[in-house]
């Protein structure tokens, strides 16, 4: 036992030490982590702080070999990086701290190339910036800042007065410099492209998924667990709930075969739905049992919406190849409010609802 409680102890300090570090770079916001902006604020944060950890120590270090200009440039830069967290955690603004990130990055890489940094070696940090760009800015305008980002550099190392001279480069450097960077660009690029191509996908298939997991294949009506999903993140504080079953259905399957019967389940799922006005929602609950919400309207309205279900499902005359026949359903309506919780109001349904079939079925009982 002690084993055991032992590491599940572990475990727990574990997960919160990953909760935190988790926490830290979403911001508080973990829930859906295939959101465009959660990702922006994830990349936000992690860029920030990497950019914190570097250039902290190498503005340091730069101040300390007497380069004054250099030094304070990656220290301030470190500074904001710093305060962009703080004000992304406050704000959640990261579209703007977004800019907070990448501009000052793209400053940065052109005065390193500019003056060289230290000992001539300022341009090979230019190669992290495909990368926090695409990152950052999505494909598109990555690739229109990326482009931007080329002519400057173009400019700073053909057309500017820069000291590229002065370390006794040859001058083949500078086509090296750019055409690698240009398939740094490129290979960025696909990746992005690729990433956010699989992202959208997942996307789009999390989508389906939790569609099919939330609807019933049957009558495309919701299924229990979206029924209980929808009610339970309902904005409303009260809702009738309208709890159906069929009535003697077992006898359907038993003279006209099971396939006759998920027909007749089809067909009622429809007569429910196109019953029903917009806000309300229709569930099949069970095997012949349909639960239906209803909001903004009186008990007794809720009440009379089963009634003409009830009466219209009793008119209808079924038709399943050569068989014809005719259901009836009884009702049980409750109402769920500030008194009486969700759960409550589905046992208060069901109990009517046994009422009225004990009372001799094809009613509704609303006590
Ligand atoms: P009662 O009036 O008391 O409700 O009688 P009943 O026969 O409707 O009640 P019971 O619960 O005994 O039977 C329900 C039947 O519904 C049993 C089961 O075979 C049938 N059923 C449940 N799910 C499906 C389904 O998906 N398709 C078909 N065809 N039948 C189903
Ligand atoms: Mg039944
Ligand atoms: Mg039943």
């Amino acid at each position: 036992m002690t084993k055991y409680a032992h590491k599940s102890k572990f475990d727990n300090k574990k997960n919160k030490a990953k909760a935190s570090w988790l926490t830290f770079f979403y911001v508080g916001n973990t829930d859906d982590v295939f959101s465009e902006n959660i990702r922006r604020v994830f990349i936000i944060n992690l860029f920030a702080s990497v950019g914190v950890l570097f250039t902290l120590p190498l503005g340091i270090v730069s101040l300390i070999e007497g380069k004054a200009v250099l030094g304070s440039a990656l220290i301030l830069i470190a500074f904001l990086y710093a305060m962009n967290h703080i004000y992304l955690r406050h704000t959640h603004n990261h579209a703007l701290s977004g800019n907070f990130v990448i501009y000052p990055l793209y400053a940065l890489m052109i005065y390193l190339v500019y003056t060289g940094g230290v000992k001539g070696t300022g341009h090979v940090w230019i190669y992290c910036i495909p990368a926090v760009s695409l990152f950052l800015n999505g494909m598109k305008r990555g690739m229109i800042e990326l482009g931007f980002f080329t002519l400057a550099l173009i400019i700073t190392m053909y057309f500017t007065n820069s000291h590229f001279a002065e370390f006794g480069y040859d001058p083949a450097l500078k086509t090296r410099i750019l055409f690698s960077f240009i398939v740094v660009v490129f290979l960025s690029g696909i990746y992005e492209y690729s990433m956010s191509r699989f992202n959208q996908e997942l996307k789009e298939t999390s989508a389906k998924l939790k569609l099919v997991a939330y609807t019933d294949a049957l009558t495309e009506l919701l299924n229990r667990r979206g029924m209980l999903q929808r009610l339970e993140t309902s904005s409303y504080t009260s809702f009738h709930l309208l709890l159906a079953d069929v009535d003697f259905f077992k006898s359907i399957n038993d003279e006209y075969g099971h396939d006759a019967g998920d027909y007749a389940l089809t067909q009622l799922g429809k007569i429910i739905q196109t019953s029903l006005s917009e806000g309300d929602l229709a569930a099949r609950w069970g095997g012949e049992e349909f639960l239906i919400a209803v909001c903004d309207c009186a008990e007794p309205e809720a009440f009379a919406l089963a009634e003409s279900i009830r009466r219209r499902v009793e008119e209808y005359e079924f038709a399943y190849l050569d068989h014809k026949f005719r259901m009836t359903m009884s009702f049980g309506v409750a109402t769920m409010n500030e008194t009486t919780s969700l759960r409550e109001a589905i046992t208060l349904a069901d109990n009517r609802l046994y009422s009225a079939k004990r009372a001799g079925r094809n009613r509704t009982r609303r006590s």
